[in-house]
């Protein structure tokens, strides 16, 4: 008909591990019992050992951490120092306007961005024999005109290097951009070679150059020199009406044309 089963509410008691009627005459029966009087006596026993033992651990812990935070604090300290020792320190000379590193002895122009030192004879460098670390704007500098942060990048910048400094003690990683510009070719700088004209006057058309020997080039020289004979026949006739100035400029025009003639040439490789 309308049976069906249903199970009794029951408790369980999470110290003793097991279950009871959940009824309140049930459960203080059990909590009033020998056994669950004993197990919660260790249960608490238990919870407050491990209480104490975590607060010991805790503090044990935060002893340690601080000393080894204060032992890795001072490492820190003992390599900031060692490496500000190698790398030096800039400081501003106002009596010659320039930064002086003593530990290496270089100089540094914030102007020019010229390092000058050296020996046994100093000179102007712009990538000087120092470490990485010591260069102007790696190191730390003071006073001059240069604002403290700001040296580093404009130093690099104005070289031309893109430079990380690294205060780590690895290897500063420097790169240097080069721009390159088209400069636009002469037209003829190609023609040479197999290309180059075997017949005619080589820098002709700059009204310049020598002959070339043979072909075409040797009876042009040929027409020349007899065109030359005789012109050099007429102007020996009129020797005399060739002033002394007059002749001066002709010889110096003569050695000009030589020498455009030689340096067409050397252009265009046949010398
Ligand atoms: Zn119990």
């Amino acid at each position: 008909m309308t049976e069906y089963w249903k199970s009794n509410a029951m408790h369980w008691c999470d110290i003793c591990k097991c279950w009871m009627n959940d009824t309140k005459a049930a459960r203080l029966n059990h909590e009033r019992g020998a056994q669950h009087q004993a197990k919660l006596a260790t249960k608490l026993r238990d919870m407050a050992k491990k209480a104490d033992q975590e607060t010991k651990a805790k503090a044990f812990n935060e002893a340690a951490m601080s000393k080894i935070e204060a032992a890795a604090k001072k490492q820190y300290e003992q390599d900031r120092k060692a490496a500000e020792a190698e790398a030096g320190r800039w400081t501003w000379d106002p009596e010659c306007s320039y930064y002086y590193n003593a530990a290496h002895r270089w100089y540094y122009d914030p102007k020019t961005q010229w390092y000058y030192g050296g020996e046994p004879t100093p000179e102007w460098s712009q990538s000087p024999p120092l470490p990485a670390a010591a260069m102007f704007g790696v190191a730390p500098h003071e006073g001059g005109p240069v604002a403290k942060g700001t040296a580093g990048a404009g130093a690099a910048a104005a070289s031309g290097a893109v430079t990380s400094g690294r205060l780590d003690g690895l290897p500063m990683i420097t790169k240097t951009v080069q721009r390159v510009v088209a400069v636009p070719k002469h037209p003829l700088a190609d023609v040479g070679g197999y290309k180059a004209p075997t017949t005619g006057r080589i820098g002709g058309h700059m009204g310049a150059g020598t002959e070339i020997e043979g072909g075409d080039g040797g009876a042009a020289k040929r027409k020349r020199e007899e065109h030359q004979a005789k012109g050099g026949g007429t102007s020996s006739t009129k020797a005399g009406a060739v002033s002394a100035e007059e002749a001066e400029a002709l010889a110096r025009r003569e050695a000009a044309r030589q020498r455009v003639a030689q340096r067409t040439a050397a252009g265009f490789g046949y010398l």
